[in-house]
């Protein structure tokens, strides 16, 4: 018997072993998937584990023939996989495609491409102590198996970035995809069937927070959860229960700054689309406009003229700005938000309401008025809304957008580059960006994640590449022959150079410790 659970955060419907999948346009079931439980999840974990070592012997050339073969797949079935990613979470087909499946492709040749050089042997130069003969040196290793938990924002791009990421490095992986948006991971397992990635490497195992706490349990090498904060610090809790290291990419209130001397026109596109893109379901998106006073009223007229410009509905054609929101709980968010900031002398000045149609759309709002007393300015609300803040200074500006428990990105808009780079020091966020909004999370080449409550762990990049290996620290003494000369016996002439050791030695000077040397030869012969 199915039924419809209203705790869920979208009336995903479920009998004993299945989820239903929805259009958020239309409410219409798009599939079903079973509701996997930790029997499914350890088999699948198993698998990985017997698969894995075949994998890391590999050469990285050998790894990216793979992945190169699932890109070319990606390309080939481009207009089904938007369309997937659209019908199940409701934003525009192009939407997926510039900011799902372009970043994605990109990655994909990226780490290809980059794996073998930005995890090649790296030597660590030590000093006075390379004089002894000694060597010291990191190799990169895989890590085993790894646990990707991803929220349903970005279906394609989340999970299948940290895929590639994790088995370029050697890894087998298990990913856990949202509740809402299993049809879109299960897709990125076919392409790599396709690909005849062997058996065993990249499992999907569907279902909702009970799964992922199987995930967690399941003896996994790391996880990689992309999520919600509240969820983020149970799997940390539970992680810490067997000491799994965990990388956190959490929630956002991203401010973007406008000075009097930035290009008003763009910045105004960019408050636009950073706010709205993905119907403001991004963890980048812009959630809190400080604008100058002195421009103020300029900013918000050109915010609003082109606001009410977009083009909002079921994402049916190429020419729709704005689709639905993936989920009603959310939606519900949003609303409680706008009426919260109303009831405390917020004004609207475009949109404001969900539609009455038979998905979950809520038009892109834009609010003024607003303070830091207000759930909008402070929570997540994670939906089209834009509220827009007066500021009269460098440093109010700064302040306000560093009032925040979270730190993911942050813009700044000036034309003055010099000041926009002094400036994005000053503020408490992973990213900082300058004239640019919400995008760098397509960059494969740079780091992605956040301080305070969004998170800790980077994903992309080299720093995110080292999140998916172990660092091993290799130490050569190529003169076998000769003893420590702090090795036993402790003799009172041992006591006399350890006491110049702490004088000289550790100055780092060879000036310094020159005078040491008739020293330690005698230590030496003494220890014979
Ligand atoms: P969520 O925390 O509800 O769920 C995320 C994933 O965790 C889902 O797969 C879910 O099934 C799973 N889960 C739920 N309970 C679990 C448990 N107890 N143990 C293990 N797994 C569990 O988040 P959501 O609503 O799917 O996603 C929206 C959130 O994700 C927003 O806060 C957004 O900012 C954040 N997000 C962050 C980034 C980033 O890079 N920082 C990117 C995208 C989304």
């Amino acid at each position: 018997m199915l039924k419809y659970d209203p705790a869920l955060p979208r009336p995903v419907l479920y009998n004993s072993v299945m989820i239903i999948s929805l259009d958020p346009s239309t409410s219409e079931e798009i599939g079903r998937v079973p509701l996997m439980d930790a029997d499914d999840v350890s088999a699948a974990v198993s698998r990985a584990r017997a698969a894995q070592p075949a994998w890391a012997k590999l050469s990285y050339r050998e790894r990216a023939r793979f992945i190169l073969r699932a890109r070319e797949i990606v390309l080939d079935q481009l207009e089904e996989i938007a369309k997937l990613i659209s019908r199940e979470t409701g934003k525009p087909a192009t939407e997926a495609i510039s900011m799902e499946i372009v970043p994605t492709l990109d990655l994909m040749h990226y780490f290809a491409d980059n794996a073998k050089q930005i995890l090649k042997r790296r030597r660590i130069g030590l000093g006075q102590y390379n004089f002894m003969a000694r060597t010291s040196y990191i190799v990169y290793k895989p890590l085993g198996v790894v646990g990707i938990i991803s929220p349903w924002n970005f279906p394609w791009a989340t999970p299948l970035d940290e895929v590639v990421m994790a088995l370029i490095a050697g890894n087998a992986v298990v990913v856990k995809p949202s509740e809402l948006t299993p049809l879109t991971a299960l897709k990125i397992a076919d392409v790599f069937a396709l690909a005849q990635l062997p058996d065993g490497l990249l499992s999907i195992v569907t279902g909702d927070g009970s799964t992922g706490t199987a995930l967690v349990e399941g003896g996994v090498n790391k996880i990689m959860f992309t999520g919600s904060v509240n969820t983020g610090k149970r799997v940390a809790e539970m992680a810490a229960k067997h000491l799994t290291p965990v990388v956190l990419e959490l929630g956002g209130k991203d401010p973007m700054i406008v000075f009097e001397d930035a290009n008003l026109e763009n910045a105004a596109r960019a408050a636009i689309w950073g706010a709205f893109c993905n119907s403001g379901q991004a963890c980048a998106s812009i959630e809190r406009c400080y604008v100058h006073e002195s421009i103020a009223d300029n900013f918000i007229d050109l915010v609003v003229k082109e606001t009410k410009l977009l083009k909002q509905d079921k994402a049916s054609t190429d020419e729709i700005d704005i689709g639905a929101m993936t989920n009603e709980r959310q939606l519900q968010i949003v609303e409680d938000h706008v009426s919260d900031a109303v009831a405390r002398g917020a004004e609207i000045r475009a949109g404001g309401h969900r539609l009455n149609s038979q998905g979950w759309f809520h038009q892109p709002t834009v609010v003024t008025g607003v303070d830091h007393s207000m759930k909008l300015m402070r929570d997540e609300t994670f939906g089209p809304v834009l509220p827009i803040m007066t500021f009269k200074t460098e440093a109010e500006a700064v302040r306000l957008a560093n009032d925040s428990i979270y730190g993911l990105t942050a813009s700044v808009f000036t034309g003055d580059l010099d000041r926009g780079k002094r400036l994005a020091e000053q503020i408490d966020a992973g990213t900082v960006m300058v004239n640019e909004v919400v995008y760098t999370h397509a960059l494969a080449q740079t780091p992605w994640g956040g301080v305070k409550d969004s998170g800790y762990g980077r994903t992309h990049g080299g720093l995110g590449l080292l999140e998916l290996v172990a660092a091993q620290h290799i130490h050569v003494n190529a003169m076998p022959g000769l003893a420590d000369v702090w090795w036993f016996p402790y003799t009172k002439r041992a006591g006399e150079l350890f006491r110049d050791f702490a004088r000289r030695f550790t100055t780092g000077s060879l000036l310094q410790s020159a005078p040491l040397l008739p020293k330690i030869f005698k230590r030496l012969i003494e220890r014979r």
